[in-house]
């Protein structure tokens, strides 16, 4: 039986969040194809994220679990999921559209000479529906090759739930040719702050912030919700936040429960990373900024005088 193979995303020993959300894509396109749904794991030691992924009512998890495999580099994963795409009879493969699966989906493409659509965010059995020009204008993808190599806008698909049962697990030898390149080392930004993609809460600043060390009254707010800080592109480029805080069309994609956008003006770049938030709370002191297009609750006042105050409130009210 043909299926559809749903690559899981991790980190850190640690499912990601995006990854439900690709396995809910994965549960309707294995519907409209009659297909199987199969969820891969690739790395080293990762059967504890394998496990992880057995209630989510998948036909098979499979594992491609090996010391060559236990650093991400795009040559040797596109390198397995290709492999376990045959193996599988996949006619479509897919992984979330974030970091590592726009980095190696094209890889697995061209690995299994299949056509590819990147971002989707629907799929009607035959086409598939991608945003362009920064979600102002939608195309109809008709990828014509037998396997279908996507990347999955996260944002567009709910969590997938658990359902009963329990999915088996089926471990495959993968041998890896020579390669070209090599793990050297993983730098990574160390945050106690969730990934703004992973966390129910993002409070986002913008070029009204004016300056890293004003920062901090976005990330007070930010941890009496427990939740992660996020930025524009114009405060990132200004230098005060990390570039992985970037929300938008060239930073990330988040879809929150809460989304509190001060000091930003609301560019169709910034919302293509945020607009399917479930609340939006913007606080702007221009009346006529964009981003209260978006908005379920509109402030219009200084950031400065409104976030404080906020902060203190609620840390009455949740304390
Ligand atoms: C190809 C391309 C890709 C891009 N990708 C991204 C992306 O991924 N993400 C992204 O964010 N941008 C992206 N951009 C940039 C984007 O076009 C905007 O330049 C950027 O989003 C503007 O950031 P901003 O809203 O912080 O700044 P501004 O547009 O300058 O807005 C600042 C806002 O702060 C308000 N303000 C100022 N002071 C205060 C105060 N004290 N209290 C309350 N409000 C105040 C102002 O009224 C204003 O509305 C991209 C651009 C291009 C061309």
């Amino acid at each position: 039986m043909s299926s559809v193979l749903i690559i899981a995303e991790h980190q850190n020993g640690k499912l990601k969040k995006s990854t439900l959300n690709a396995i809910t894509f994965g549960r309707e396109a294995a519907e409209k194809l009659q297909a199987e749904l199969c969820l891969l794991v690739i790395g080293h030691d990762v059967s504890g994220v394998a496990d992880e992924l057995k209630s989510y009512g998948a036909s098979k998890i499979v594992l491609a679990d090996a010391p060559d495999l236990a650093n991400y580099t795009a040559e040797t994963w596109s390198y397995a999921a290709a492999e376990a795409s045959k193996m599988r009879d996949a006619v479509i493969v897919g992984m979330s559209s974030g970091t590592t699966g726009k980095d190696m989906m094209p890889r697995v493409a061209v690995k299994l000479d299949a056509g590819m659509g990147s971002d989707v965010f629907a799929f009607d059995g035959e086409k598939f529906l991608r945003g362009m020009w920064a979600g102002n204008a939608v195309a109809t993808v008709d990828i014509k090759t037998p396997i279908k190599v996507v990347t999955i806008q996260s944002t567009a698909f709910a969590a997938a739930e658990p359902v009963s049962g329990e999915s088996s697990v089926e471990k495959i030898d993968i041998s890896m040719p020579q390669t070209r390149t090599r793990f050297v080392e993983m730098r990574q930004t160390v945050s106690e702050r969730p990934d703004p993609t992973e966390a129910g809460v993002v409070i986002t600043g913008g070029r009204g912030v004016n300056g890293a060390e004003n920062f901090k009254i976005i990330e007070r707010l930010a941890d009496i919700f427990g939740g992660a800080v996020g930025a524009t592109r114009a405060a990132v480029d200004a230098g005060w936040v990390p570039n992985d805080l970037q929300i938008g069309q060239t930073g990330k994609m988040v879809a929150p429960d809460l989304y509190v956008a001060a000091g930003l003006s609301g560019s169709i770049q910034h919302q293509a990373g945020m607009k399917n938030s479930k609340v939006i709370v913007a606080i702007n002191k221009d009346e006529e900024a964009p981003i209260f297009q978006i908005a379920d609750f509109g402030i219009v006042a200084d950031l400065f005088k409104v976030i404080p105050e906020m902060s203190d409130i609620l840390e009455k009210e949740m304390s």
